[in-house]
């Protein structure tokens, strides 16, 4: 599947939001919203006020960036939120927290969801024991994800999984920091999912 390649700052100046795309730089005085809290390009500076229109969309991108994923595969997935019982916006959301890459990056397997798509891509990730290279994987509850065990020995993966030790981990997974292995013990609730976004703006847009 593709992905976006381009700078990843840049995305979150688009959005003047943290989007936290790149893992401990986001937390430093590097980030590069800390220090431009304006919109990239020539106009940036000169962008004025959002049409409805603008910042449903706005909404849109912020949510599908921080996630990774291109716009097809993000407008697919909101078409199977609309199928499923429950508010869709909410649905939408925890059908993209609850996608294997998102929860390597979750559990703390990795730094950030790039990394964590590209350790998935690369066959490092088990799932239930076997291995499962699609990061867009839907992952349900008492699923068990770990690293597998030749691949314990990746610089990134320890340090990233030290590191979530001492942060925490959502109260929806329970992360064996030891052993590289977590469980998903419940479906994420709203609350649960820490991004900022307006969802029924996105369901808004795409019901137009
Ligand atoms: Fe976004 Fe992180 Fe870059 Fe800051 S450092 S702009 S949060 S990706």
């Amino acid at each position: 599947m593709a992905r976006y390649t381009g700078p990843q700052c840049r995305l979150c100046r688009r959005e003047t939001e943290k989007l936290f795309l790149k893992g401990d730089r986001c937390f430093t005085e590097k980030c590069a919203v800390e220090r431009r809290q304006y919109p990239p390009g020539q106009h940036g500076q000169r962008r004025g006020k959002l049409s409805d229109y603008g910042v449903q969309l706005r909404e849109k991108q912020k949510v599908r960036n921080t996630y990774g994923v291109l716009e097809r595969q993000f407008r697919n997935t909101f078409v199977r939120a609309e199928r499923k019982k429950g508010v869709t916006g909410e649905v939408l959301l925890q059908m993209m927290e609850t996608r294997l890459d998102n929860v390597v990056y979750r559990m703390g397997l990795a730094p950030n969801r790039n990394s964590a798509r590209q350790l998935t891509k690369h066959g490092h990730i088990l799932v239930n024991g076997k291995e499962l290279n699609i990061p867009s994987c839907s992952i349900g509850v008492g699923d068990v994800v770990e690293v597998k065990e030749a691949s314990r020995n990746i610089g990134i993966i320890a340090d990233s999984l030290s590191k979530a030790e001492q942060r925490g981990v959502p109260s929806w997974l329970e992360v064996d920091f030891q052993n590289f292995k977590g469980k998903v013990l419940e479906i994420p609730s709203r609350e649960d999912i820490q991004i900022p976004a307006q969802e029924q703006l996105i369901v808004e847009l795409y019901s137009k």
